[in-house]
């Protein structure tokens, strides 16, 4: 059965409530745990960024001041912690030696640009990007995680062959431009991901069941 994204949308909020999901305490929190995230759970990183916290560390300026071991040491829960150091790293400078350590400054750059001089940081990829773009700078940038990639082609959504940008251009293309719908729509997504939609799919009682081609789902995915 096809669905618009509305009709996805109102299903899954309906079954789920508002998820008042804002990962992190303050922009720049949103942007260490972006990095951190990569490969881990949620909770590992915000036992990470806790050693930051207590450390009175959660600034950019701060920040890049530590020594490397240290900061490896103190983002270590995280997992993979000397690529996540180097990578924290080379996001710091960007906003340190082109913005002075401002995020008002940073922010204040377009969608756009501030887009493509995320991107072109070694180690951080769309997801990273669109995520800091989000849920810190709060621009209307959808994120495609690896839940959105799922729930959309087991549907038939869009095509297997999909890459994150068609995926992302098929959401902006589709719904109005609103961080608070992008943030709450990514956040739904995440929710039924969780509960149903993992590698194997637990599709009895899902929000979304319904809407599931006549012949089940479509498979392969990942
Ligand atoms: S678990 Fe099944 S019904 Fe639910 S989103 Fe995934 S494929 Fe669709």
């Amino acid at each position: 059965m096809t669905a618009t994204l509305d009709q996805v949308y109102q299903r899954l909020a309906n079954a789920y409530g508002p998820q008042h999901w804002w990962p992190g305490e303050s922009a720049f929190e949103v942007i260490v745990g972006a990095v951190l995230v990569q490969n881990t759970a949620w909770k590992n990183v915000e036992r990470a960024i806790e050693n930051l916290r207590e450390a009175e560390l959660l600034e950019p300026n701060t920040l890049f001041e530590v020594p490397v071991e240290e900061l490896q040491d103190l983002i270590r829960p995280a997992g993979y912690f000397r690529m996540k150091t180097a990578r924290l790293r080379n996001l710091l400078a960007y906003i340190v030696t082109q913005h002075d350590g401002s995020l008002e400054a940073m922010f204040g750059l377009g969608i756009k640009t501030l887009r493509e001089d995320l991107l072109s940081i070694n180690g951080i990829g769309p997801e990273t990007a669109d995520s800091i773009l989000l849920y810190a700078a709060e621009k209307p940038m959808f994120v495609v995680d690896t839940y959105t990639n799922r729930v959309l082609k087991r549907h038939g959504w869009i095509e297997y062959e999909a890459d994150y940008h068609t995926i992302q251009d098929h959401f902006h293309g589709s719904l109005e431009k609103d961080v608070a719908l992008y943030n709450e729509f990514h956040a739904l997504l995440v929710r039924v991901g969780h509960l149903h939609c993992r590698k194997t799919a637990k599709c009895d009682a899902c929000p979304l069941v319904d809407l599931l081609p006549e012949a089940g789902i479509i498979e392969p995915i990942d």
